[in-house]
């Protein structure tokens, strides 16, 4: 069974979506089996999801693999927001490692000065997400890959997020530049974490589409939730995988305070 752009959007719709929206949306192409069109058709149809009037968004970190370009470094977040960046009106933000792509009318506003500001922090893309309580939507991919707990970690100041990188940026005349920034949490143990108790709250919104499985939030309720969490255990967001050097670090920094 190959899954059109229309069902998907219809899909997305009868989780409670709808025009003028703002949504910033989380995926695995995999999961939803074949898709009319591959990974172009579903990032259009996450925009004809909120259209007309809404804005959509979808991560696109690069995550230093290579020096940042917004014009071609490829999205490290899969095909489907590879395709998305690459759509006609799509604006790309200009963080060094964790850029995001944005299409619609509040695209330019949520997406601006993204270079000023770390990767969540205040005035980041995500953060102004969550101040106008956006939908996060998941699309085959559980609370792992979703980035508004990040903004929880922020509003906390939480101690393990000093760690540092430096990273490389093509400048518009061509020049790369070298800057320093602060590295975002791992969040590889945030499915354990968050999502019993996002669930518990009554927060997530389930559906289905082609073979995947779909969850809709308000990033409220995941900035909420997570926050909750940290309050209770400063290390709640921390995984437990024995390689994981960022963690270890973050245990160690929380230790320190
Ligand atoms: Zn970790």
């Amino acid at each position: 069974m190959v899954t059109t752009r229309e069902q998907i959007v219809h899909a997305i719709r009868l989780l409670g979506v709808g025009a003028g929206d703002l949504m910033i949306v989380h995926s695995s192409f995999k999961s939803l089996g074949g898709v009319a069109g591959g990974p172009a058709a579903v990032a259009s149809a996450l925009v004809d999801a909120v259209s007309p009037g809404g804005s959509v968004f979808v991560p696109t970190f690069t995550y230093g693999v290579d020096a940042y370009d917004p014009a071609t470094s490829p999205s490290g977040d899969g095909v489907i927001t590879e395709a998305f960046r690459k759509l006609p009106n799509a604006v790309r933000s200009l963080h060094p490692t964790h850029p995001v792509a944005g299409i619609g009318p509040e695209a330019s506003a949520i997406l601006e000065g993204h270079d000023r500001v770390d990767a969540f922090a205040r005035n980041s893309p995500l953060w102004r997400l969550w101040e106008r309580d956006a939908w996060v939507l998941l699309i085959g991919v559980g609370h792992f890959a979703n980035s508004a707990a990040h903004v929880a970690e922020e509003l906390l100041e939480m101690p393990y997020l000093d760690r540092r990188r430096r990273a490389r940026v093509v400048r518009s005349d061509g020049t790369v530049e070298v800057v320093e920034l602060r590295r975002p949490g791992c969040s590889d143990g945030w499915d354990a974490a968050i999502g019993p108790p996002l669930r518990e709250r009554g927060a997530i919104r389930d559906g289905v589409v082609g073979g995947a499985r779909l969850q809709l939030l308000r990033a409220r309720d995941v900035v909420d939730v997570t926050a909750e969490l940290l309050r209770r255990d400063a290390a709640a967001l921390l995984c437990n995988r024995s390689t994981c050097d960022a963690c270890a670090q973050g245990r160690q920094l929380l230790r320190v305070h």
